[in-house]
């Protein structure tokens, strides 16, 4: 009687296994993501009116890291306080963590006040460029579908930071301090919130 019970015990446990499939969350790879936000410390970065691009960027990148709720995306902040790291320390803390993707986060600045939109750089140094290229157009792609943005385009840059990481790396330039509209938008809490929303789109879908 006992035996039969243990019997049909590991038949219900076999039973229920068979139908868990690979394509389950529990054997979906980690995505490590390492969001850089621009700046810090005695760098402020872009500037107007006393609003700091490393403010902003901060403030983003803490909400991407708070708002994750895919379990297979890990979220790595180069700094999560106002303090300044050079180029090289970036690039060596991502090159150590081996990351999926890198996403530098920047605020524009021109002289010309009508300058406004988002831009996305890559380097054609980078060993992965192309990986980079495809993923800043679908991000790209987003932020023009999802946001009011007016989109400058993904184009090719020579920053340190993309020529000297072995991963895909895209600095994102999320828009221009010095405009009226952008710096409104850049500065609304509930605008960052649905750009992290945004990029944690993009990460999920890698
Ligand atoms: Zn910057």
């Amino acid at each position: 009687m006992k035996n039969t019970f243990k019997f049909i015990l590991a038949f219900v446990v076999v039973a229920c296994f068979a139908f868990i499939t690979p394509t389950d969350n529990g054997s979906k790879k980690t995505i490590n993501v390492v969001i850089d936000a621009g700046h810090g410390g005695h760098d402020d970065g872009m500037t107007v009116d006393g609003i700091t691009e490393k403010d902003i960027v901060a403030s983003i990148a803490k909400k991407i890291k708070e708002n994750n709720s895919d379990k297979n995306v890990v979220i790595h902040l180069t700094r999560t306080d106002d303090r300044f790291l050079s180029l090289k320390d970036r690039a060596k803390f991502i090159n150590d963590l081996k990351p999926n993707l890198v996403l530098s986060l920047h605020v524009n600045g021109n002289e010309n006040t009508e300058a406004s939109g988002v831009e996305l750089y890559i380097s054609p140094k980078n060993v992965m460029y192309e990986n980079s290229k495809k993923i800043a157009e679908d991000l790209n792609f987003r932020f023009v579908t999802n946001h009011n943005l007016k989109s400058r385009g993904v184009k090719d840059a020579n920053f340190t930071l993309l020529r000297d990481t072995a991963y895909p790396t895209i600095t994102v330039e999320l828009g221009f301090l010095s405009n009226e509209n952008d710096r409104k938008y850049l500065t609304d809490d509930n605008q960052q919130e649905k750009i992290a929303v945004t990029i944690l789109e993009l990460i999920s879908a890698l």
